[in-house]
């Protein structure tokens, strides 16, 4: 039997009752560790997490809990090497893969350190000034935001199991609130080891980082009125979360980034031999490639002008031959394995949809694996798909309603602008789109004709080719989320994300009160 981890909840280490959920390594197929949460005491954890470390973390103000970020930061840059081969071996990264994950949260942490410096050191947030309710000026209102006297739990994805805990658990420890983290089971050791070196280092109040891995029963219902609930996965899961009774009766603030189908737009102006269409070519390719495709913001559809479509189905098809797809520990391999069998099946699965609806342009299907056995590692090849005309792109509707979690993107021609535009549209709501040209008047009037539908728009033209942060790299100084499919959440954008974590109120009274909070 492989080594059972342990959960960390009301201030010690509790392995679960149950035999426990194995996780698997998913190029080699061999069985790693297992996870189990059967019989905690979730009610009591809670408890614990919102009384002992809410308290503690809510005794020090803005600037010392950024130091905690700061010592957090610390531990896992100092523990980075086993995160790396963890990653490996549970979620099939390469080391370039790993990085975005690893570095990632560390880089997060490491901002959110920097951005407590310039805040103030007091109990809460300042939120404009006091304005008078009375004519003679006796009586004002003053707003202010205060930590929400909760706890904050994360239910989360399988494809960021560093990142994902760590771009939640900054904002929120920084605001003062205690974090629980339920990581995706299929890879969740990568995040039970992280928490591991962080309480065994002694670097947070006890109580304000807990973790429960393996089933979510019962995680709901320990929920109270000041929590919150921050959830990534998909749109189905989110939608019973919403609905669950005590996030219903307790009225808890939720954020989800759900699932989304992404665009990248070449401009019109983007004709072959021009910078923005070799950017465009080498962002969509990287963009499919990049964690074997297991991003929530990777480019699902690209929209190029109609007169440009053989040219650039061509050039992204080149680079995509080059890919060599396979087991990460061999240094030529630059895509690793999906995370488990399981999407191994729902990839191929939503391939075959967008097979049934579209042209294949760049097959992946029959890509020779290096290192890997066919039959056991999760791994597929990158696949191109393609919809020949402006016509057969508003009649479709298959490319713009399935997200393939895996390395695939669909190629859609437009007769004009306008039309271009309304077909991002379909996406219904989305993490990111991109656009590529070089005209600047025009990018940025596209820029907010896309952006109602977007939480970020990533605009890339020559004049930032080599300093660009990429399409689907989530920069913490920038607002991650999405309307509508996306889930309607908001994550990072530097020191905006400290509102999910608290409270504005409207405090009235005689100014020299006000002036006294
Ligand atoms: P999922 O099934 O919804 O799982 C996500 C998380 O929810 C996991 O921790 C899962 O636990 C948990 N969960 C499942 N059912 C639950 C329930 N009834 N109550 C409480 N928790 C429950 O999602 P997935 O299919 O694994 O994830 C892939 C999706 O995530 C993709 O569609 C992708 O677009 C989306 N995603 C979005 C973002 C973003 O930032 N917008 C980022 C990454 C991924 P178990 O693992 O234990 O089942």
């Amino acid at each position: 039997m492989t080594e059972l981890l342990s959960n960390y909840l009301g201030g010690r280490w509790q392995a679960g009752s149950g035999a426990g959920t194995p996780l698997f390594d998913p190029v080699l197929g061999t069985e790693l560790v297992r996870v189990d949460a059967t019989g905690l005491d979730l009610p009591g954890g809670f408890a614990f997490a919102r009384g002992q470390g809410g308290r503690a973390l809510r005794a020090l103000g803005y600037r010392q809990r950024g130091e905690l970020l700061a010592a957090v930061a610390k531990v896992l840059q100092a523990n980075r090497d086993a995160y790396y081969e963890i990653s490996t071996a549970n979620s099939g990264t390469t080391r370039a893969d790993t990085g975005i994950d690893v570095d990632g949260a560390i880089y997060t942490l490491g901002t959110y350190a920097r951005l407590a410096a310039g805040l103030p050191d007091g109990r809460f947030l300042p939120d404009g000034e006091a304005l008078p309710l009375a004519k003679d000026g006796s009586f004002a209102t003053r707003h202010v935001q205060v930590p929400a006297d909760g706890l904050a739990l994360f239910i989360n994805a399988f494809n960021f199991p560093s990142w994902g805990l760590w771009e939640k658990a900054a904002p929120a420890l920084l605001s003062g609130v205690p974090v629980v983290v339920k990581p995706a089971t299929a890879t969740a050791w990568l995040t039970q080891r992280m928490v591991k070196d962080v309480v065994d280092a002694g670097v947070l109040p006890a109580g304000a980082l807990s973790i429960v891995c393996g089933g979510s029963a019962g995680l709901l219902d320990a929920l109270a009125p000041q929590d919150v609930l921050s959830f990534t996965g998909s749109a189905e899961t989110a939608a019973i979360l919403r609905g669950h009774p005590a996030v219903t009766r307790h009225s808890v603030r939720v954020n989800v980034e759900a699932d989304s189908v992404n665009s990248a737009l070449l401009m019109p102006d983007a004709a072959p031999g021009t910078p923005a269409f070799d950017l465009f070519v080498k962002e969509l390719a990287r963009e499919m490639t990049q964690k074997s495709g297991q991003k929530c913001t990777a480019i699902r559809r690209a929209f190029v002008p109609a007169a440009h479509y053989g040219a650039v189905a061509q050039a992204v098809g080149a680079r995509l031959a080059k890919t060599v797809v396979g087991n990460p520990r061999n240094e030529a391999v630059r895509m690793g394995s999906l995370v488990s069998r399981a999407q191994l099946a729902a990839v191929r699965e939503g391939m075959d949809a967008l097979r049934g609806a579209a042209q294949v342009l760049h097959d992946g299907a029959a890509v020779a694996l290096v290192d890997a056995d066919p039959g056991i590692a999760c791994c597929v090849g990158p696949t191109l798909f393609g919809l020949a005309t402006p016509e057969a792109v508003r009649a479709g509707s298959v490319v713009h309603e399935v997200e393939v979690f895996g390395p695939a993107a669909t190629l859609l021609p437009y007769a004009d602008l306008p039309q271009a535009v309304a077909q991002v549209a379909r996406g219904q709501g989305s993490l990111v789109a991109s656009l590529y040209g070089d005209d600047a008047p025009l990018l940025a009037r596209t820029a907010l004709q896309l952006a109602p539908l977007h939480g970020r728009v990533h605009v890339v033209s020559p004049a930032c080719a080599a300093t660009h942060t990429g399409h689907g790299n989530v920069m913490p100084q920038s607002l991650h989320g999405g309307p509508g499919r996306a889930g309607g959440g908001a994550e990072l954008g530097g020191l905006r994300a400290l509102d999910f974590y608290h409270r504005r109120v409207a405090i009235q009274g005689a100014p020299e009160t006000l002036n006294a909070l």
